[in-house]
């Protein structure tokens, strides 16, 4: 038998395994690792805060995924990756040894590049950790004496759409009581989409109250809220952050080829660059020929190419390339059942086509793992 080894429950893992549920591999044993047991889709996440998706909409149940695969479930973080010896060391003591590994472990909160975060602020990421600290947040603001102010460090697409969704929420929550939201972003907002998307967000940050400050990289966070390297203070009741995300410092451990700024280096066909046996995909990961922005569209189309090319090193056939695309569609929620819709440097749409459009995507994706759509093993 091959052990086949999947470290992570990130998108591009589900999809393979999915993929490997209904169509098993002969001759293949695989386990998979992750520290929790439902894995957060975190498009979903604004419309999670914003109550429009429940806990069970937006997380894939690894548990039941390796299960329809025939695969074991091992509930655990990794702590080396090491190629040579072909084996995975993990926060147990135990060592997994493999035959073939991926990784797909995400991305993590760089909280040390602002002062002070660690203590006073919430980080984005884990989303496992951040969803019960945002709801006791909309709990507090229910009170007359709760937080009314909440920055939100990082003006990329994740912050804003979070942002928005924060607004709406507290809004309605708060019973009627003035609640400001304000994003700051060390560059312009949202640098990812094109400007006549940029145009639209900026309108509808505008109509609904947001207070945006770009250009305003933040030096430190306190309980008063942030203060930004060129002096000036922020007032804040709450700080969230979104920002400065940087590869796991796991990926350090062991001799797996790395990017400078710390990510696994991959070739085209998804393997580690110098690795025969080990993949690795997802956020994770860079593909040095091809790099991308870190997001969860390039996640999910590396999941079936994932599949394909384990298959194929399974029966000792050759690899595929697996190109990312150079364009793609971005969808803004703007938390009032509309979207920004941006693709290449000029489409941009917004209204509620959009959020249609997002939502259709966001929950045909979580349908693939409903129980009704994987095969049962006893
Ligand atoms: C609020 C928000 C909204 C977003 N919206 C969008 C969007 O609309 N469109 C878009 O394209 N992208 C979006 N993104 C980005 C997108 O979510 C990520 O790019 C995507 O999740 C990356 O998927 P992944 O496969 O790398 O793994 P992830 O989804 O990051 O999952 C990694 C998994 O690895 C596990 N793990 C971590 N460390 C270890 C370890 N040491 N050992 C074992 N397992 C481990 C984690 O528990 C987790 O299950 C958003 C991000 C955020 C924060």
């Amino acid at each position: 038998m091959t052990h086949l080894v999947l470290v992570g429950g990130g998108h591009a893992h589900a999809l393979a395994l999915r993929g490997l549920a209904l169509d098993p591999e002969p001759g293949l044993r695989i386990t998979l690792v992750a520290p929790e047991r439902y894995s957060p889709y975190s498009g979903m996440l604004p419309g999670h805060i914003a109550g429009l998706y429940g806990f069970e909409a937006m997380h894939i149940d690894l548990e039941r995924l390796a299960k329809a695969a025939g695969a074991d479930f091992v509930r655990a973080r990794a702590t080396g990756f090491h190629g040579a010896d072909k084996r995975i060391a993990l926060d147990n003591g135990e060592n997994l040894s493999f035959d073939i590994a991926s990784i797909d472990i995400g991305i993590t909160p760089d909280l040390d590049a602002i002062d002070g975060s660690r203590t006073h602020a919430l980080a984005v990421k884990p989303i496992g950790s951040l969803i019960p600290k945002l709801e006791g947040l909309i709990a507090q603001a229910q009170h007359p004496d709760g937080p009314r102010r909440v920055l939100v460090i990082g003006g990329g697409a994740a912050g804003t759409c979070l942002a928005f969704a924060l607004l709406h929420r507290l809004r309605r929550e708060s019973d009627g009581r003035v609640i400001d939201v304000a994003l700051a972003t060390a560059q312009e907002i949202t640098p990812e989409i094109n400007a006549a998307a940029r145009f639209f967000l900026r309108r509808s940050l505008r109509r609904v109250g947001i207070t945006v400050h770009e250009h305003s990289r933040i030096a430190r966070i306190d309980a008063n809220g942030a203060r930004t390297v060129d002096g000036r203070d922020l007032t804040a009741d709450a700080v969230l952050v979104a920002s400065h995300a940087q590869a796991p410092a796991v990926l350090a451990e062991g001799d797996l080829a790395r990017t400078p700024d710390g990510f696994l280096a991959i070739g085209e066909d998804l393997r580690v660059r110098g690795q025969d046996a080990v993949f690795a995909v997802g956020d994770c990961a860079t593909m040095t020929a091809h790099p991308r922005p870190k997001a969860g569209v390039f996640a999910v189309r590396q999941g079936p190419a994932l599949r394909r090319n384990i298959r194929a090193l399974v029966r000792g056939e050759a690899l595929s390339p697996h190109i990312p695309q150079k364009d793609w569609l971005m969808l803004i929620a703007t938390g009032d059942g509309s979207a920004i819709a941006s693709r290449g440097g000029s489409f941009a749409f917004a209204g509620r086509l959009p959020w249609l459009v997002k939502d259709r995507i966001d929950r045909k994706f979580m349908a693939l793992f409903d129980h009704d759509a994987l095969p049962t093993k006893s």
